[in-house]
């Protein structure tokens, strides 16, 4: 037997996970599994420690370079087809001190058939140049600009301020050669010169069996498990444990001391033409990994001073009139000691050293509340054991990895920090004086590192007009035959990139009856209602539930019953009974109901909100309005409460304070509406959320919230209301028009969807009875009131002519922030709702087709470095169909390649691929075990379907079943009748973000295309003068 077992334990709060961990005798390789039932997906972690002392990016490109084939199976994409077809998805992500490959599948079977090959391209890559010409850096021979995979990834934020502020941050803080000092991803001007041989150098150092730990959780068999491993293990050389060194722990240059006495303080800036808002970032060393609960400690005291309404910072800084930051938040790096990061977000660039000032004036005198620091702990601990219900997989393999990295070698220290929270229960018994001196040790005694980040819209026209030059100059330096030379270099690197995999390869990948080797996880729905048809009357608790129905009870309940130990509860309301759209902006507002002063018992006394918040923290886990149930049906706004199963009656009791008790109270609105307003800033940064913004202003009509809470829509119209406020107008104007809103949304206690997920068994005596006092405040029901299905708002009944019937019409935003470019094609595809129409299955397919793994949009577009993302997106719900690009270097390319890709395949030039296909439908099947990734989503994933998209409870059954038949026939006709019309400029339009440098080339092209164009800039007043130099410029 190779693999020696270290330790094997059941987690004391989530008794649903066993945790196991062997290590290979010979190899000296690490293998954890992570066993449970609850999801239907197989996950694997592999982790490499890596370090690197410099900003080259070896450890980021060496990760891109894994992928693109290893010694037994030498072709570039091989992972990714197999992967389709074993229905796996695989990715990668560096960070400083480590690199992780992660492999999901959809069921154990395709799992355990790609693992050896995935284990192997990790250890055993082929690493070839032209492999680094296309996956990390070229020059393009078209235009001489700088092209590759890593290049454009590491472009596209490098200039971004959380990256600036970073990178700076580690450079204070980390001396030369140590690895925690160095921007592992790459910098650009390092990228440029990269060679493969470093590349190499760094693989055979660190990429060893002894330094590498597999993760793999899920629903496996633990001997075929092991059988594998074993096997595999078994074709590894042998390593000498004795000469053994860990990275960073091993390394005298990246020892972190334990403290640091003097505080630094740099300015950095980052290009922006908005220069109103800055960043601050404080960074502190913390405690070693070992010392578990300080550093918990420290993470609840971050919580205490940043999250919610009630955090010192919160309340100083950013919900005061005149706020000195928009948002705080903190993070850790968890490395040999913790650093302790704490950002300071939106900072008026006018006040940033008051800010500054006022953070260190804060940590210094503030007098910890012990109540709420209780609290806050208490809320830590249940979040985490609802983090480890809902996504334990990612929060425990990640607590695994830091082991592997900075644990003992035994396993003694994985088990301390995971198997139990007794470190919550012992910081629940800490005094006001450990708080207080834990404070001073890590925040006053120990210096922070201090980053200001400043917008500059100089720096800004200065990288523009550098890049320029670097272009001049190199289209210089290279003359006619240098291009030729890059020209046939390229081509070569292609070639030999695309060897296409031998058939009888992928072949031993195949999987019968795919759809058969999931195991769904079940779920039982109970749902209350006269008119519903599906009732499990066999079902016990099922009878239980209805039996015990109250006479008269008014309200639609639907329930989803599994094993956890918290509920989840939604009450859905339908926007469209408010009347007046031009109310719908408000939403902003009632967003933040749940931290308004509140009416007490009686209606006499009003509750002030810091005592609304703390009560609703110590009933509640969490709670949140927004829109759409999981992001579908976006036209109910969704009030969400989570608690422990005991505190379901306090749970529901929140669903009538948010619809009666609480005050729209004039201070907090305004507070709260000038804070949303600020956060603007950050999104005209984000250029794919600019997209969504043009996208959705102009596809739906005002009904829609899609349109009508979108922040570029909602911008002036929140102005108003502040401008109102600030003339004494709240009440005559502001706060009528709220309470309409509210008004109008309870109104209609039959369209209110009342969803309760959860372990309903333990509140089955009690489902009915909490919901009285809401209902009590209703109008009352007639007598033999039918409780029946509430109605479901569709997005396609709120849709703008255009979206209708688009024709000729382009639209582009200008984001000066955002290097990439961002686009959305739109076409009609009109199923009218129609789930079950006999081509929906075909669009489908031909849809996941053009955009799956290795599939014509990721070699044409992604694999050619013109975008990192080309994806087909579904809008079945508003009749139409779309074409996206995420994070394009070349916009107009991207287009005229998709175009190219569409017509191929309709005209018949390019042939449709039966493994791909099957690769296609597999990745169907492996989307629908993602989104059913646990109890909660199983569960609610079958609302959606049964009740919101009236699809049937099974309709993922006979979607799997229809896809499996649709014929090749089938998906040119899709191409012919439905995809090429986004090509086509009578029948699509076109969204488009993009830098506003590239807007006239862009326009230029939509124009030649057809379209009549449309130009958005995002600059505001402050950049009127510039208008003119940008004029001049060509
Ligand atoms: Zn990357």
């Amino acid at each position: 037997m190779a693999f020696n077992k270290l330790l094997s334990f059941q987690l004391e709060y989530a008794p649903q996970y066993h945790l196991t961990k062997y290590v290979s005798a010979r190899t000296g390789l690490q293998l954890v599994h992570i066993d449970h039932k609850s999801s239907p997906l197989v996950q694997g972690y592999f982790a490499v420690g890596t370090e690197c002392p410099n900003d080259s990016g070896v450890p980021h490109t060496l990760e891109h370079l894994i992928f693109m084939g290893s010694k037994e199976h030498p072709y570039k994409g091989l992972l990714d087809t197999v992967g389709n077809l074993c229905m796996s998805s695989t990715n990668a992500w560096t960070a400083t001190d480590q690199t992780v490959y992660t492999l999901t599948s959809a069921g154990w079977k395709g799992f355990s058939k790609l693992l050896p090959s995935y284990l192997n391209h990790i250890l055993f890559p082929t690493l070839t140049d032209e492999a680094c010409t296309t996956e990390v850096y070229h020059v393009d021979p078209e235009d001489f600009s700088d092209k590759g995979v890593v290049f454009s990834e590491m472009e596209a934020i490098e200039s971004q301020s959380w990256f600036v502020t970073m990178l700076e941050k580690q450079r204070l803080m980390f001396p030369e050669g140590s690895g925690y000092r160095s921007e592992t991803g790459g910098l650009t001007n390092n990228l440029r010169t990269l060679t493969n041989d470093e590349i190499k150098k760094f693989h055979k150092e660190m990429y060893s069996s002894d330094n590498l730990c597999l993760i793999i959780c899920g629903n496996v068999p633990q001997s075929e498990l092991l059988d594998i491993m074993e096997n595999w293990d078994s074709t590894l050389p042998e390593k000498d444990n004795s000469t053994k060194k860990r990275p960073f722990l091993d390394t005298p240059e990246s020892q972190i001391p334990s403290s640091r006495n003097e505080i630094i303080e740099s300015t950095v800036e980052f290009p922006e033409l908005d220069e109103s808002q800055s960043e601050i970032l404080f960074s502190w060393i913390g405690e070693p990994y070992l010392s578990y609960t300080t550093d918990l400690a420290v993470s609840m005291l971050l919580d205490y001073f940043t999250e919610s309404a009630l955090a010192p910072f919160t309340k100083q800084l950013v919900e005061i009139s005149d706020p000195l930051a928009n948002s705080t938040d903190y993070w850790t790096d968890d490395y040999m000691r913790t650093i302790i990061n704490l950002g300071i977000h939106g900072v008026p660039t006018e006040k940033m050293e008051q800010t500054k000032a006022k953070v260190m004036e804060i940590l210094a005198t503030h007098e910890i509340d012990m109540a709420r620091i209780k609290q806050v702990v208490d809320n830590g601990k249940w979040e985490y054991i609802l983090r480890c219900e809902k996504n334990g997989d990612s929060v425990l393999s990640q607590a695994v990895i830091t082991d592997f990295l900075y644990g003992d070698l035994h396993g003694s220290s994985l088990e301390a920090s995971v198997k139990s929270l007794s470190d919550f229960n012992e910081l629940s018994k800490w005094t006001s004086e450990q708080w207080s001196s834990l404070i001073k040790k890590i925040f006053i005694d120990n210096k922070p590192i201090i980053v200001l980040g400043k917008p500059s819209s100089e720096l800004y026209e200065s990288i523009d007009k550098e890049k320029e030059k670097l272009l001049r100059e190199r289209k210089e330096q290279y003359g006619e035959h240098g291009l030729s030379k890059l020209r046939e270099t390229l081509d070569q690197a292609q070639t030999h990139n695309n060897t296409p995999i031998p058939e009888s390869l992928l072949e031993a990948f195949i999987l019968e009856n795919p759809e058969k080797t999931v195991d769904f996880i079940s779920t039982v729905s109970i749902t209350v209602c006269d008119d519903t048809k599906h009732k499990n009357e066999a079902d016990p608790l099922t009878r239980s539930i209805l039996n015990s129905k109250p006479e008269n009870f008014p309200l639609f309940l639907h329930l989803g019953h599994f094993p956890s130990q918290f509920i989840e509860l939604h009450c859905l309301l339908n926007s469209t009974c408010i009347k007046d759209t031009t109310l719908l902006p408000y939403y902003h507002v009632f967003t933040e109901l749940f931290s308004m002063p509140m009416k007490g018992e009686n209606n006499e006394i009003v509750i002030p909100y810091e005592e609304v918040v703390s009560k609703l923290k110590s009933e509640t886990v969490d709670s949140q309005i927004s829109l759409g149930l999981n992001a579908t049906c976006p036209e109910l706004i969704d009030l969400r409460i989570r608690c422990k199963s005991d505190d379901y009656s306090k749970a529901v009791n929140w669903i009538k304070h948010c619809l009666f008790d609480m005050i729209f109270d004039e201070k907090r609105v305004s507070v709260l509406v000038e804070n949303y307003l600020n956060s603007i800033v950050e999104l005209k940064r984000e250029g794919d959320v600019m997209l969504e913004s043009l996208t959705c202003r102009n596809i739906y009509s005002t009904r829609s919230m899609k349109k009508s809470v979108d922040p570029l829509y909602v911008e002036s119209i929140l102005e108003d209301v502040l401008n109102d406020i600030e003339d004494g107008k709240f009440q005559e104007k502001v706060l009528p028009r709220l309470e309409t809103m509210r008004i109008q949304l309870r109104e209609h206690f039959n369209k209110f969807h009342i969803l309760i997920f959860g372990d309903v068994s333990k509140i089955q005596s009690e489902v009915y009875k909490p919901w009285e006092s809401l209902i009590a405040n209703l109008d009352a029901a007639p007598q033999s009131y039918k409780v029946k299905t509430p109605p479901v708002p569709r997005l396609l009944s709120s849709v703008s002519p255009l979206c209708k019937k688009p024709s000729e019409r382009a639209y582009i935003i200008t984001a000066p922030a955002s290097e990439s470019s961002y686009m959305n094609v739109i076409t009609p595809v009109p199923f009218n709702l129609n789930y079950n129409d006999p081509e929906y299955a075909a669009v489908l397919l031909a849809s996941e087709y053009l955009q799956c793994v290795e599939g014509p949009f990721w070699k044409g577009i992604r694999g050619s470095g013109l975008a990192y993302g080309a994806n087909m997106v579904k809008m079945t719900e508003i009749n139409s169909w779309g074409f996206n690009i995420y994070r394009g270097t070349d916009i107009v390319k991207c287009y005229q390649a998709g175009k190219q890709i569409v017509e191929g395949y309709a005209t018949g030039v390019a042939q449709f691929q039966p493994n791909l296909m099957q690769g296609a439908v597999n990745s169907i099947i492996n989307r629908l075990a993602t989104i059913e990734n646990g109890y909660f989503a199983a569960s609610i994933s079958k609302y959606v379907d049964d009740f919101l998209l009236a699809r049937g409870p099974n309709f993922n059954k006979m979607i799997l079943e229809r896809l499996a038949d649709v014929s090749i026939k089938e998906l040119q006709h899709v191409m012919q009748k439905y995809f090429v019309n986004l090509f086509d400029s009578d029948k699509s339009v076109v969204f488009i973000c993009c830098h506003p440098s590239k807007v006239e080339a862009v326009q230029e092209f939509l124009e030649e295309q057809g379209f009549t164009v449309d130009i958005e800039e995002l600059e505001d007043e402050e950049q009127d003068e510039d208008e003119d130099d940008e004029g001049n410029s060509d």
